[in-house]
């Protein structure tokens, strides 16, 4: 913890915390080693680890990175968290995010960007660490957290791990419990660990999953010992490749990368089998409606009487508009925009409705591929990290960043992002792993193998 404490303060420039708790994180450590001491060891005894700032931390300012969230400091932990509390794990801090994880690059957050540790070969201009997750990823590359907890909706997991050379894994929908954590969009929503290594993840996990009766889409059914899946041994198992993800511009370095890991699992004596997911690209399209959608919702509570951030005005409705105006952002309100436009009566049914089949056509695309294989490999993202700004005026090219983890996403599906290259540029890229539903197991098996 305290090699940890010095790395966090070193790593400052990177901008990935919000809030540091370092007195706290050293009590933790000494309770921690008093605990060991006595052979009461939890499974991540004195393990430091990052906060995304989208969990509820009792007694600790929980920002969702949004200036409306102002002062939030919230008299409850979430159960995620607290279950990482149990197993004696030691809280550094919370780290930065964009707004309400709405993003893929981390420049929405209230808090400022959060910059890549990495670099592009002989080029010193600073690249975004992905989003949403960004502090998380940046932390836990920059080596100033062990690992950390991130969230992910539609790749916000995945995609920084990709983008800073580490490793994230989305587990399925309802293995982790949501309560405590500020809502997005509850129905894509879901809790995951990011670490250095593929096995880091697996124990994490661990501690994190399980059933909470607090979540009503949190499942009932025993956590798996994960890190006991980590055989090396993925002889006979067969890994799909879908050929809609062959998209239009795939760029020839992210081609090689996928043959690469396709080379891999053959040799480790997987068999490869090219599937198809026909619906794959009415993907993002529907994503961008249910995922603002359900965020218009559940934004919906903050109104200025409840939770951070008021600005007066002449009548509650003026209160209440000045407060929504000033405490959000650009990016969270074009997403609440597009999401009461999309749920407005007259338009439901052409939009929302319409999402909703083609998620069901998605899962359907899944469920009868994994009828004949065991996972499926795909690239994380369609590039490398980019520099700031690159993709910032333009919302469409930066919602195109998540075309290869969205589908998953909308079908609840597990899955791994794994460090698996560098670019020509010298940056880290990921190849991504998906899972049956409640299979996460295959997942860190074959991930494993890859990494
Ligand atoms: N980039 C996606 C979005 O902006 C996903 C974010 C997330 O998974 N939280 O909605």
């Amino acid at each position: 913890t305290a090699a940890h404490i010095t790395a966090m303060a070193a790593s400052k420039p990177l901008n990935a915390y919000i809030t540091e708790t370092p007195e706290q994180a050293v009590d933790a450590a000494t309770a921690s080693d008093a605990r060991r001491a006595k052979g009461e060891a939890g499974k991540l005894e004195g393990i430091p680890l990052a906060i995304k700032d989208l969990f509820c931390t009792k007694g600790v300012l929980t920002t969702a990175a949004s200036h409306i969230l102002d002062g939030f400091t919230p008299h409850y932990e979430s159960t995620v968290t607290a279950k990482l509390w149990d197993a004696g794990a030691v809280m550094l801090g919370k780290v930065n995010l964009d707004e309400f994880a709405m993003g893929s690059s981390n420049e929405t957050s209230f808090y400022g960007n959060v910059v890549n540790p990495w670099r592009r070969d002989g080029d010193d201009s600073a690249l975004v660490p992905g989003g949403s997750s960004g502090g998380s990823a940046s932390a836990v590359a920059s080596f100033s957290a062990m690992g950390a907890t991130g969230t992910d909706t539609g790749g916000s997991i995945r995609q920084p791990a990709a983008f800073t050379g580490i490793v994230g894994m989305k587990p399925t929908y309802g293995r982790c419990s949501r309560w405590g954590v500020v809502a997005f969009a509850s129905s894509l929503d879901q809790p995951g660990p990011m670490a250095r290594t593929v096995r880091d993840t697996a124990i994490m996990l661990e501690s994190m999953a399980g059933f909470d009766a607090k979540d009503s889409t949190s499942v009932n059914m025993p956590v798996p010992n994960f890190e006991g899946a980590l055989t090396g041994d993925i002889k006979g198992l067969r890994i799909g490749i879908p050929k809609e993800y062959r998209i239009d511009g795939l760029s020839d370095e992210i081609d090689a990368l996928w043959q690469q890991g396709i080379d891999w699992l053959k040799e480790a004596g997987a068999e490869i089998v090219e599937i198809s997911l026909p619906h794959t690209k009415y993907a993002l399209p529907a994503y961008y409606i249910i995922a603002p959608a359900e965020a218009s919702s559940n934004l919906a509570r903050y109104d200025g009487v409840r939770f951070g951030l008021r600005v007066e005005g002449k009548d509650l409705n003026d209160m209440y508009a000045s407060t929504r105006a000033e405490g959000f952002g650009a990016e969270v309100k074009r997403r609440l925009l597009i999401g009461t436009y999309a749920l407005s009566a007259g338009y439901y049914d052409a939009y929302y409705l319409k999402a909703q089949k083609v998620r069901a056509r998605i899962a359907e695309d899944f469920k009868q591929a994994y009828l004949n294989v065991d996972a499926i490999l795909t690239p994380t993202a369609p590039s490398a990290a980019f520099g700031f700004g690159e993709k910032g005026d333009d919302p469409l090219e930066m919602y195109l960043n998540d075309v290869f983890t969205v589908p998953a996403s909308l079908a609840g599906l597990p899955g791994i992002s794994v460090p698996a290259g560098l670019s020509k540029e010298g940056l880290p890229l990921g190849l991504q792993l998906l899972g049956k539903p409640f299979d996460e197991e295959t997942v860190f098996r074959v991930g494993g193998v890859l990494e």
